[in-house]
């Protein structure tokens, strides 16, 4: 089969379009015919860390995808060969102290799609039974594929991390990622108030069409002090960061004293300046957060079904243009999704 593969650690050249092996499957795994697969910030990752992570190239990257099943293992009686079906990529072990509370994102030997096993990104995959759910009614497959690592991530971070509540102000940082971009979309469906920062004004044009309710150029104005003014100096409930870098010690000086500050990611860097004054003086509580559990992921499917939200996509890629894809992504111009299409996406 086709698939784009990682032919060892390195830059843009190592994105290949290549021929490698159909999975097979063990007794309680799901083979799925791909549809739909979308990227994430963690394939950058994945191709730039092979070696640490110990993959064996040609390694098929790819955390989110969508599909018709293909083939049932012996030992599945949920999902039917033809379904069609959306994965939670999140990957564990069902067994350590996390996983039998529930916690799935917290397990021992935790692993995601693409990551820790070959990935999406290939005319088929294989996932664990219990990953698999049906796309909600009226998506395409190109929404199917977008919308689980970055949706779940944002989930968890909003309303088990977080706790949002009625008539709280939200400030989401770096709008255009997927993540970002979600949290928008699910603050909006709840009906909070959100500020979101970006450098690029077209993003940010393209984030009040979604709702928000102020944007902020955080490369021409000091977005902490843009913050305090539109909230007559009181400050955020919340900051939602996905960015990390320069930013983290504005994003503390955003928060009225008690706030929360939410993190899952730390693509301008992760080793910022911190404030600890700030932190213990103000009473800030700083949450870190990685995807969801397996409950999480299920609400917010349920969530996005019943207020008819959808994934924001940016653009959409032949299987066999998946290197361009890439280079999309580590451009970082895109505002929500990069997906890429295979087969026909019938
Ligand atoms: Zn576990």
């Amino acid at each position: 089969m086709k698939a784009i593969a990682i032919a060892g650690q390195g830059g843009m050249e190592k994105v290949q379009y290549v021929e490698v092996e159909r999975p097979t499957i063990g007794p309680r795994e799901v083979l799925i015919e791909t549809r739909a697969a979308a990227l994430n910030h963690l394939d950058l990752f994945v191709r730039n860390n092979l070696d640490s992570l110990k993959l064996t190239p040609p390694h098929v990257a790819g955390a989110d995808g969508a599909g018709v099943v293909a083939e049932v293992g012996g030992e599945v009686s949920q999902v039917k060969v033809g379904d069609r079906v959306l994965i939670n990529p999140a990957l564990n072990c069902g067994v350590c102290e996390f996983c039998q509370a529930g916690e799935q994102s917290l397990c021992a030997r935790f692993g995601i799609m693409g990551e820790s096993r070959p990935g999406t990104f290939a005319e088929y995959f294989k996932v664990p039974h219990d990953n698999v759910h049906p796309v909600p009614e009226g998506f395409s497959w190109e929404e199917a594929a977008a919308l689980p690592l970055v949706f779940v991530t944002a989930w968890r971070m909003l309303i088990s991390k977080a706790a949002i509540k009625p008539g709280e102000d939200i400030l989401i940082l770096g709008i255009g990622g997927g993540v970002a971009t979600a949290v928008l979309q699910i603050v909006k469906a709840i009906g909070l108030r959100a500020f979101v920062t970006s450098s690029s004004d077209d993003k940010l044009q393209q984030a009040k069409k979604l709702g928000a309710d102020a944007v902020i150029n955080y490369k021409t104005q000091d977005f902490a002090r843009e913050i305090r003014s539109l909230t007559n100096r009181r400050g955020v409930d919340v900051v939602v960061d996905s960015v990390g870098g320069d930013s983290y010690s504005q994003s503390l000086a955003s928060l009225v004293k008690g706030g929360r500050l939410v993190t899952c990611g730390a693509t301008a860097g992760p080793r910022p300046q911190t404030d600890l004054q700030r932190i213990f003086w103000n009473q800030l509580s700083v949450f870190g957060s990685t995807m969801g559990n397996r409950r999480e992921f299920a609400e917010m499917l349920s969530f996005v079904r019943k207020r008819g939200v959808k994934p924001v996509i940016d653009q959409v890629f032949p299987l066999a243009d998946g290197a361009n894809a890439f280079a999309r992504m580590e451009e970082g111009k895109q505002f929500g999704k990069i997906v890429l299409r295979v087969g026909d996406g019938a």
